[in-house]
């Protein structure tokens, strides 16, 4: 399998201080690559900046204005938990093209699938607000950018981020050729996504939300990905998917409160390779949302590209939870949404 990485020193940039969101986040992913020496495994992707004309198919052209004009002014914050420095704008341009770079590259051919490692992250970022850590809506450009150019008729994007994906769920709402599939702690930041919401118009059922109970872990998340996700994702038949990848639901996150551990995240990227490889030629992109804790993090990022690179060993060194907690009954939960999405 050939699978590729998008990375670039400007990603370290966006320099947010203290703030959980940090270059360090990215460090810490690349540092254990190396380590480990995964990355010579991996064949580099250069990202390029995204065009202002590629960012404005989702954003306000006066919203990239004013990020634009917000770093050149020296930063700052946009809301109560984004915040800016003057490299800003440039590293969420080129997070936007990382994600277009990577789409590219699988696109043509050249390689399988592959993972862009950006930040700042994307999937809060609204047509025309900055909110939860990010600027532009990566994941969303990079879909707008795929139905274009190559035409395509059908593209799915899973989002397995603690967060529901609030923006890349508005921007797709009414847009048939787009599956939005999010599995999210709820109620929780940002108090979206509830299962009753699924698309507008001739996009109805093309958005499901799948809003999961705190204390989830790998039981309850591959039961969704089994029962939901895949027949979901099997009726749609896209042709292309793209997955905004955050690791927050991992134990030792302290962001959220689910239980996934390293090893559950790999089952999971199976289950959506699975996807890829029977439905779409296996074409299939990752991009970084969240994921805070940097052994966590690093270790799942690690285990992603083991399961795309078809390795069969996933080192899982944080293991199970430590003082797991009954996790919830979400029997019930699953059999409403399939109710709701008429699924067998
Ligand atoms: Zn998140």
């Amino acid at each position: 399998m050939k699978v590729g990485f998008v990375y670039d020193p400007i990603y370290l940039k966006h320099d947010t201080g203290q703030h959980v969101e940090n270059a360090g986040r990215l460090e810490a992913i690349i540092s254990h690559l190396e380590q480990t020496q995964l990355k010579q495994q991996l064949i580099p992707i250069k990202p390029r900046a995204a065009s202002i004309e590629e960012i404005s198919q989702v954003h306000h052209k006066q919203y990239i204005s004013r990020i634009q004009d917000a770093a050149q002014r020296g930063g700052g914050w946009l809301d109560a938990d984004t915040v800016m420095s003057p490299d800003s704008y440039e590293a969420a341009v080129y997070a936007a093209g990382g994600v277009i770079g990577a789409t590219e590259t699988v696109m043509n051919g050249e390689i399988d699938s592959a993972f862009a490692l950006v930040r700042p992250p994307g999937h809060h970022a609204t047509d025309q607000r900055a909110m939860g850590f990010c600027l532009f809506n990566n994941v969303a450009i990079a879909t707008k950018y795929a139905l274009n150019k190559y035409k395509l008729d059908r593209i799915a994007i899973i989002d397995f981020d603690v967060h529901h994906g609030n923006a890349t769920h508005d921007t797709f709402y009414d847009d048939p050729q787009v599956l939005y599939i999010s599995t999210h702690q709820y109620p929780f930041y940002p108090g979206t996504g509830r299962a009753e919401q699924t698309g507008s118009g001739t996009a109805e059922g093309t958005t499901v939300n799948i809003p999961l109970p705190a204390g989830c872990g790998d039981t309850e998340y591959l039961q969704v990905f089994e029962q939901i996700i895949a027949p979901a994702t099997k009726r749609f038949k896209p042709e292309f998917i793209l997955v905004s990848a955050g690791y927050d639901p991992h134990w030792a996150d302290g962001i959220a409160l689910m239980q996934v551990t390293t090893t559950g995240f790999g089952r999971m990227v199976k289950i959506i390779k699975g996807l890829a490889d029977e439905l779409c030629h296996g074409r299939l992109v990752f991009t970084l949302e969240g994921g805070y804790n940097p052994i966590a993090l690093a270790t799942s990022v690690k285990a992603t590209f083991d399961v795309l690179l078809g390795n069969t060993d996933i080192e899982d060194p944080l293991g199970q939870p430590p003082r797991r907690f009954e996790p919830p009954s979400i029997s019930s939960l699953i059999k409403s949404i399939k109710e709701i999405h008429l699924l067998p």
